[in-house]
């Protein structure tokens, strides 16, 4: 096992709220740092934070689930090649930002959840790294659709992609709002999903964040 040691901001237990395992139980992995600074991240106490400096099998003895979540900040910018070999056995899901490619850890990934940013965002994303992440099966793209400049965007990606992206695209609002904004916001998406052919013919789905709908944008649930 590595002996290199990880910048953790926190680990603990909850169900998944969002994608295709949405309501398991999962053991989620969050570590420190990210290469980006989206205008609407909901996760900014990551983004510069040291974290804990923590040790493989610190970190392994603290996963409870069945089902993990390794996620950030984005969590590919650390070395996590032994972190995953050490969590063998678990199922376990890589959530990253489509800017960063590490294919030796594919061997150990049940699902990436792969999520490209879109112009509200501020940031952007890195089409090979797109590319290499669609020629593997499991794997699901998230975007991010604030408004309707974003739509079109996600549109023409799943339109260019169509033959990788079938059935494996998650369209969300952005939750950093009230309840009935956020309701709102998941209407007007998913008006805007039924009008558009190209989605439609591509079974891409509008999903919630059930943890905000049950928490509300607190952290570590
Ligand atoms: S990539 Fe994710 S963690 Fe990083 S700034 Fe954007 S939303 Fe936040």
């Amino acid at each position: 096992m590595a002996k290199s040691k990880l910048r953790v901001v926190e680990v603990f237990d909850s169900i998944q709220g969002e994608g295709g395992l949405m309501g398991l139980p999962h053991t989620f992995i969050r570590l420190a740092g990210c290469n980006l600074r989206c205008r609407w991240c909901d996760t900014k106490y990551a983004l510069d934070a040291p974290g804990v400096e923590m040790s493989v099998d610190d970190v392994v003895s603290k996963v409870n689930c069945g089902y993990v979540c390794l996620t950030g900040g984005e969590p590919l910018l650390q070395d996590v090649y032994g972190l995953l070999g050490g969590l063998k056995g678990k199922k376990v899901t890589v959530e990253t930002n489509c800017t960063v490619r590490d294919e030796r850890l594919d061997e150990f990934v049940f699902l990436y959840s792969v999520s490209p940013k879109l112009s509200s965002s501020g940031e952007g994303y890195d089409v090979r790294v797109l590319e290499s992440y669609l020629n593997l099966d499991n794997v699901r793209v998230k975007f991010v659709v604030c408004d309707d400049d974003d739509f079109l965007e996600a549109v023409s990606i799943v339109e260019k992609y169509n033959a990788f992206v079938r059935g494996k695209v998650v369209l969300q609002p952005d939750g950093m709002c009230s309840m009935s904004e956020y309701q709102r916001r998941l209407g007007w998406l998913c008006g805007k999903v039924m009008g558009c052919e190209v989605l439609v013919r591509s079974d891409v789905r509008v999903l919630l964040q059930l943890h905000k709908v049950i928490w509300g944008n607190k952290r570590g649930v």
